[in-house]
């Protein structure tokens, strides 16, 4: 397949993948959001339109932004400038779909990852056709609201791709930073010992919970770390600090917490699941 330009395939209409389909759609870009669950397809639709009619200004939002969107189970003939992927954060999911999107699309089709830690060189090992246009594009949770993207050149990663991908970040009114491959990038190296000093200093009973979300949010953090967890989702964070540990060779620094796994366990996931380290109505 070719490409259509400023069309743009998400793979994933979850937290990420609808808040990646919003803004996109806010910039006049034509959107396939893709997920096999009816279910997720189905609450993407009502949080994108919601997100669209609560804008700030709606008057500049195109009323026809509905009929740039479709969204629906499989990509067959889709032809995307674009493909974002934002499936759960595991090789299992998304090496077989960057295997298979490689195979479906030409080289002019850039193909970028929303992973959180995964190595993007990892990724792109499992495409053996045209790896240079696979790269990452690290978008922060709420998309709509944060700024700040992430473009992560692999070690097959061309110039080209990175130069259209800040372009492209730059066209959604984002902040690119280009950030090396290594274990957790930028952001989410510095963010670990954030939640995990958090996780032990409540575990050993020093503090609350409540009371070391208070302290950070009186200095000026905006969202304490349990906070900011139940936002994330304790198993999208729990997988990230797992990912960047075994990539740095076990470094003690990133030892994954037990209270986080005994979280997943219960299935106290955050504010998706109504319950995390706080319970939502
Ligand atoms: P999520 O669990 O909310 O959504 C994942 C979606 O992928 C689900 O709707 C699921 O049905 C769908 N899916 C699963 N397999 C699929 C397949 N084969 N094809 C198409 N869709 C499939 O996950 P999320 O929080 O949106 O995270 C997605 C990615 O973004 C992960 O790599 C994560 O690390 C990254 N990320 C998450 C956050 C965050 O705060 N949640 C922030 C930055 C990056």
């Amino acid at each position: 397949m070719t490409a259509s330009s400023r069309q743009l395939m998400v793979i994933g209409a979850g937290t990420m993948g609808r808040g990646i389909s919003e803004v996109a759609l806010r910039h006049g870009w034509r959107v396939h959001l893709v997920d096999p669950d009816a279910a997720q397809r189905q609450s993407a639709q009502a949080s994108i339109e919601k997100g669209l009619t609560r804008a700030a200004s709606p008057e500049m939002l195109d009323p026809e932004w509905r009929r740039r969107l479709t969204v629906s189970a499989d990509w067959d003939g889709i032809e995307p400038s674009w493909v974002i992927e934002a499936v759960p954060e595991t090789m299992a999911l998304k090496g077989p779909l960057f295997t298979r999107l490689d195979q479906e699309f030409g080289p002019e089709v850039w193909l970028a990852s929303n992973t959180s830690s995964i190595a993007v060189t990892e990724i792109q090992g499992v495409a053996r056709n045209f790896p240079e246009r696979i790269g990452g594009l690290h978008f922060f949770n709420p998309v709509p609201r944060m700024a700040l993207v992430e473009v992560i050149a692999g070690m097959a990663t061309k110039a080209p791709y990175v130069a259209a991908a800040v372009e492209l970040i730059r066209e959604w009114d984002k902040e690119p930073v280009v950030a090396p491959d290594r274990p957790g990038f930028l952001v989410n190296r510095v963010a670990r010992p954030y939640y995990l000093e958090a996780l032990r200093m409540v575990d050993d009973g020093i503090v609350s919970l409540e009371t070391c979300d208070t302290i950070f949010e009186g200095v000026g953090f905006p969202m304490g770390p349990f906070r900011l967890m139940d936002l994330v989702g304790i198993d999208v964070n729990f997988a990230v600090t797992e990912s960047v540990f075994t990539q740095t060779f076990y470094d003690a620094r990133y030892r994954p917490h037990r209270l986080q796994q005994q979280k997943i366990r219960l299935g106290q996931l955050g504010r998706k699941s109504g319950r995390g380290f706080y319970r939502y109505d």
